[in-house]
């Protein structure tokens, strides 16, 4: 028996099957970075870090960086510390966005997947590579006081079966969460892949877990014969739906449009975080210099940004999408 591992193996024998598994955490955000950890600590020692992003100082109430991270990216500071607790653990780590063209090269080789990215549109590009792929994923999500977790089995019911489109949301920057709740959701995760390496446990739940009152809800998650993705086989996300931003009028706008009637209610809280407008058509949001107008019939343009990866970051951080 290896030393390093020796209480968890009295309790659930060996771990060898959890040590050859391949796994790919994508975001290194508050989820991420605490996932990664729990998941090395349990044995999972070949795993890959997606993240486009680099530390903030408001990351540090809610996020597993210190201030010695500050300014640099969040997937090589997380790969670093990751080494200092296990220096033979392989530790992969990428700085990019991960998008429809290069998601079949990062992700190639991988056993299971954690999506830990707060934004929907990337949620349903992994749904559609691990449905195609025959390879399992969980879905975790955190807002305010609540955390959420799927986990996706080849053959059980796929995102999609009951998500049917993704859809702008509140997100952690403009509603806020709980900074206990990231490590809490995260160890569930956990949970539920030695469930899955060591007991051969396929359970699709979608659990609910509300970290203010304690209580923790599950509810089963029907298979959809007509869903485009798992039951038809059409695999819309890996093709680009919904991902292209277009230039218009000139250099610093961008326009995505994102083919979905929108409710203005769920964005409420950004009046909180910069100056909202809005008529029965339009919703305006401005923050610095970056304005944000979101249509009714799901066009988004932003205006003040110097480039599409910035557009992208600004429409996933504030609405969840892209
Ligand atoms: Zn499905």
């Amino acid at each position: 028996m290896n030393k390093r591992y020796s209480r968890q193996e009295k309790f659930i024998g060996s771990i060898k099957k959890i040590k050859k598994i391949k796994v790919a955490i994508i975001g290194a955000g508050s989820i991420g970075s605490f996932l990664a950890e729990y998941l090395l600590r349990s044995g999972f020692e070949r795993l890959k870090i997606i993240d486009r992003d680099f530390v903030e100082i408001e990351n540090l109430c809610c996020q597993n960086y210190t201030e010695t991270d500050l300014g640099l990216p969040k997937a090589l500071c997380l790969q670093k510390k990751l080494q200092s607790i296990n220096k033979e653990a392989k530790i992969e780590y990428i700085v990019d966005d991960l998008n429809y063209k290069n998601i079949t090269n990062i992700l190639s080789g991988t056993n299971l997947l954690f999506d830990a990215t707060d934004n929907m549109l990337t949620r349903f590009l992994l749904n559609d590579y691990c449905v195609k792929n025959n390879i399992p994923w969980f879905y975790t999500a955190i807002l305010k006081d609540t955390g959420y977790s799927f986990a996706f089995f080849p053959g059980n019911a796929c995102l999609r079966c009951f998500i049917k489109k993704p859809i702008l949301t509140e997100t952690c920057e403009s509603a806020g969460v709980l900074s206990n709740l990231p490590a809490f959701i995260s160890s569930m995760q956990v949970s539920r892949a030695i469930n899955y390496v060591i007991f051969n446990k396929k359970d699709s739940d979608f659990i609910v877990f509300n970290s203010l009152d304690y209580s923790i809800k599950k509810f089963k998650v029907k298979k959809d014969k007509n869903c485009p993705c798992c039951g038809k086989k059409i695999f819309e996300y890996l093709n680009g739906k919904d991902y292209e931003l277009s230039k218009i009028c000139g250099k610093y706008v961008f326009q995505l449009n994102v083919d979905q009637k929108i409710d203005f209610s769920n964005f409420k809280n950004l009046e909180k975080i910069g100056k909202v407008t809005q008529n029965e058509n339009i919703f305006h949001f401005s923050k610095n210099n970056v304005k944000i107008s979101v249509f009714r019939n799901g066009r988004i343009i932003v205006k003040g940004v110097k480039d599409e990866n910035e557009a992208k970051k600004i429409i996933a951080k504030y609405f969840g999408f892209s």
